[in-house]
């Protein structure tokens, strides 16, 4: 921001003989006097200051706050999370902070419920249980005795 007198700008001074200028976003206003220019901040005329101003004032008070249950609930909807949300509030807030860190696999703290919804592959599933039986079978086929067998399964 910038103070100038009008005529210093070439600009007609009907409507102020200062001049304020926000140098970021090419606005100004005028003003009658020096003392008036320096009691102007940009956001006063400035339509682009006061977005910016407003933009970064709105996430700073949230973050303050811990998120309700429905803010979770719509956090991690957007983020595409279908898992389980019947939590405690705490444990709910660090399912959300996991969610929007990109669900990480190797989560410390995260239930093991909401870990599987989002990695299905992580869990035990029907087909490892199938192959750990075949390949019981194809070594009692080959003719492994019991011990063999029990070395395998305990492995
Ligand atoms: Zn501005």
């Amino acid at each position: 921001m910038a103070i100038n007198r009008a005529a210093d700008l070439d600009l007609d001074q009907t409507d102020g003989k200062w001049v304020v200028t926000c140098e970021d976003h090419n606005t100004l206003v005028q003003v009658p006097s020096r003392n008036a220019a320096r009691t102007v901040s940009t956001v006063d005329f400035c339509e682009a200051c006061r977005t910016a101003a407003d933009g970064d004032a709105a996430p700073a008070e949230d973050a303050d706050k811990p998120l309700t249950r429905k803010q979770c609930a719509a956090a991690l909807a957007e983020a595409g999370y279908t898992g389980p949300t019947s939590y405690t509030m705490a444990v709910l807030r660090e399912v959300v902070a996991w969610v929007q860190a990109g669900s990480p696999k190797d989560a410390e703290g995260i239930p093991s419920g909401a870990i599987a919804a989002v990695h299905p592959e992580a869990k035990p599933s029907r087909r490892t249980y199938d192959a750990a039986l075949a390949d019981l079978r194809a070594l009692l086929d080959n003719g492994a005795d019991l011990d063999a067998v029990r070395e395998f399964a305990s492995a």
